[in-house]
């Protein structure tokens, strides 16, 4: 807003003449003072352990709802398990529009003290990074989608859709006493919501901090764990028999391994690749520029695989995981198996992959079965959430892309596009690549800078999304 309108509007409210509009609700925020408080809500926070197993977020979800409670924001404590909770807030909207989630998973992986340069638990500031289990995953996000709740509230901005907020626990281990409990318990309150946010990509940044581009996990790849299985006649070892059940798996796994990466491209991820190619390096910009034809050149393979994370948006991938045959060195085994964890790009059918396997393998006498199977279920990228985020991204710099992103792990939105619910995977901070590997690692931490920025951007979008004058 420019001073002379700044001026104008001041001038009309301390005159009485017109009701609070959100330009004007905004200029009683002052973004640093939220941003200062969510520091300090963060370092408290990461002072709680909820280590899983076995968890105990309830001290967290108490936490937090103190917090919202301190701010006049009314919250709820569901019981999941023995200390174990779900904190959920609502701050109402006009009804006009379904709402907004915000998703946050109080539990952490475990930290081994011994590694870290500062405690785990020790919610510490040094060199102007907040240091601690859940900096980054996520405890960071569950701050900054409170205090932009808190200033969304404050601004006095009349919302056309509720905005809900949900701690839970579990996450890390599989959900199924949070977000897994929720969907069962209590599906009301996600089928009141239009979309979610939840953790996900960060704003990749360069070294020194600049951002490349904001990453959107509009979907995440479907999870299929796979048991092959051979059996045969047992012997003294002595005397090899042909055909063994030993190896005919490992014939088996060898063909599998040779098969090749498969590289395949959906159009989203077409988008990702052509979008940031011009923050890449000289090899890897060309390669990334034609990514249609990149991946078809057996040379380029190397590659595009170099980097694990991005070249799994290209391909479905097999990890050999689990071997278990004999038990002695002199006896042959009758029988012998293998584990594969297979990760599927979202448009791809079990079925369909479980016949190319069986084709590659081409040896009816290996046995084939399904232990897991978790079918990816995508969001769409045309959505008013992903032109809100999109709004905000250009409003602070055009030339940063946000961009579609398929993430090869799981989280606990699944739980939430089951009943209908657009989720999207996003983080409103740039973090570079030495600190996104302190996720589930040693020494995670984030930049003050970055995590205040979060703070605003999380606050603007949600305005953009749900504020009635807005539009
Ligand atoms: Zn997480």
């Amino acid at each position: 807003m420019s001073r002379l309108a700044r001026a104008f509007t001041l001038l009309l409210v301390s005159g009485g003449l017109i009701s609070m509009s959100p330009a004007c609700a905004e200029e009683k925020l002052k973004f640093e003072e939220y941003q200062d408080r969510a520091v300090t809500v963060l370092c408290d926070y990461l002072k709680i352990d909820t280590t899983v197993p076995p968890g105990n977020e309830a001290r967290g979800a108490e936490y937090l709802k103190g917090i919202l409670e301190k701010n006049g924001i009314e919250a709820e404590l569901f019981e999941t398990a023995p200390d174990r909770a779900v904190v959920y807030a609502r701050l109402k909207g006009n009804g006009k529009k379904k709402a907004v989630i915000l998703l946050n998973h109080i539990d952490v992986v475990p930290a081994e003290a011994k590694d870290w340069k500062y405690p785990p638990f020790g919610g510490e500031i040094h060199d102007g990074e907040i240091w601690g289990r859940g900096a980054l995953d996520m405890k960071g996000m569950g701050v900054i989608e409170l205090m932009a709740m808190i200033m969304l509230k404050n601004s006095g901005i009349e919302l056309d859709r509720d905005i809900i907020y949900l701690g839970t626990p579990d996450e890390e281990v599989g959900g199924e006493f949070g977000a897994g409990w929720l969907q069962k318990h209590k599906p009301e309150i996600i089928k009141s919501a239009e979309f979610l946010l939840n953790e996900g990509f960060p704003i990749e940044s360069d070294e020194k901090g600049k951002a490349k581009y904001w990453g959107v996990d509009y979907a995440e790849k479907s999870v299929l764990w796979l048991e092959l299985t051979t059996e045969g006649a047992a012997g003294h070892a002595s005397m090899p028999i042909p055909g063994a059940a030993t190896y005919r798996l490992v014939r088996a796994l060898k063909k599998i391994d040779d098969a090749g990466p498969n590289f395949r491209l959906l159009p989203e991820v077409e988008e990702y690749f052509k979008k940031i190619a011009p923050t890449e390096d000289e090899t890897m910009k060309e390669l990334y520029a034609s990514i249609d034809s990149s991946i078809k050149k057996k040379e380029h393979s190397h590659a595009l695989l170099s980097d694990l994370l991005k070249s799994s948006m290209l391909r479905n991938t097999i990890s050999l995981t689990v071997m278990k045959a004999g038990y002695k060195t002199n006896v042959i085994p009758a029988s012998a198996s293998a584990q594969l964890d297979c990760r599927l790009l979202p448009d791809v059918k079990k079925d369909d992959f479980i016949t190319w396997i069986k084709g590659i393998v081409d040896d009816p006498t290996v046995k084939l079965s399904v232990l897991e199977w978790n079918q990816s279920d995508p969001s769409s990228m045309e959505t008013e959430m992903v032109a809100a985020i999109k709004k905000v991204a250009a409003a602070e710099d055009a030339k940063v892309p946000v961009v579609p992103v398929i993430v090869p792990w799981f989280t606990d939105s699944h739980w939430f596009r089951e009943l209908g619910v657009q989720a999207y995977g996003f983080q409103p901070c740039e973090v570079d690549k030495e600190h996104f590997a302190t996720m589930h690692g040693k020494d995670e931490r984030i930049t003050i800078d970055a995590f205040k920025k979060g703070v605003v951007r999380m606050y603007k979008i949600l305005k953009e999304v749900a504020a009635s004058e807005a539009k």
